[in-house]
């Protein structure tokens, strides 16, 4: 066994051991004996999809690197990706939701505001059953009104490569790896070949670094941050790293 995957293997148990999950994402044996406890934690997180043609072939490479990850999904994308979206629920990813249309949340009416939110969580439920799913606002835009109706945190990030501009994978895995730190929550798109390649090439090189991957539930939880409705989550540092970011 090479070390990557050594690495990620004992985050896997570890983190098995000490959180709540779904009975799939427990790893055979007994609890880790590894403390989670001083590692430096990353949330990586993907949005826009479901597309089959990326998304698919990217948790093919999360589960064999045993990561999860967070996705926030596009409503109007799901139809005819159902089965997809169930087998990231089966293999411990948190979902969440990136509104029906992939509109700004600003200026909405309520009434405008749940048929992009609202319906796209009563999709999630009906497909995966009752859940949260956590807002992640389009473009990172939301009014007060809109942040007063989201009904949990409003989950953003800290480290952003702009996967979408140029989809030059060297270029992507530098912005990543150069830049992150304990606690960072990873902004990448999986509609996108050349962000799926980057985004298990950044898995690679962090495992590699020490790093263990969290959802961002995950992390809020071993960060000791409780999920307020409204509140913008950017990442959470160690306590004593923490400069009031969150
Ligand atoms: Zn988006």
């Amino acid at each position: 066994m090479d070390r990557k995957r050594s690495a990620a293997l004992i985050c896997a148990a570890v983190l098995a051991a000490a959180l709540p999950g779904p009975a799939g994402t427990r790893p055979a044996g007994g609890p880790a004996e590894v403390e989670l406890e001083g590692r430096p934690l990353v949330a990586l997180t993907f949005d826009d999809g479901p597309r089959e043609a990326t998304t698919g072939p990217l948790l093919d490479g999360l589960a064999l690197r045993e990561v999860p990850a967070t996705f926030f999904l596009v409503g109007s994308r799901i139809g005819g990706n159902e089965d997809l979206v169930r087998r990231m629920a089966a293999e411990g990813h948190q979902i969440g939701v990136h509104t029906f249309d992939h509109v700004a949340l600003k200026g909405l009416s309520r009434r405008d505001f749940d048929l992009q939110v609202g319906k796209t969580r009563a999709v999630l439920a009906d497909l995966l059953g009752e859940g949260e799913f956590w807002l992640r606002p389009p473009y990172g835009l939301i009014d007060q009104a809109a942040a007063g109706w989201a009904g949990g945190p409003l989950i953003l990030w800290s480290v952003d490569p702009e996967d979408w501009k140029d989809h030059d994978v060297d270029r992507i895995v530098a912005a990543v790896v150069e830049h992150v730190s304990d606690g960072d929550i990873i902004l990448m798109h999986d509609i996108f070949a050349s962000s799926e390649e980057a985004a298990l090439r950044v898995v690679d090189a962090l495992l590699a670094k020490g790093y263990c991957f969290v959802t961002v539930e995950q992390l809020m939880e071993q960060r000791g941050a409780a999920p307020e409705a409204g509140a913008r989550c950017r990442a959470f540092p160690p306590a004593k790293d923490r400069g009031g970011n969150f």
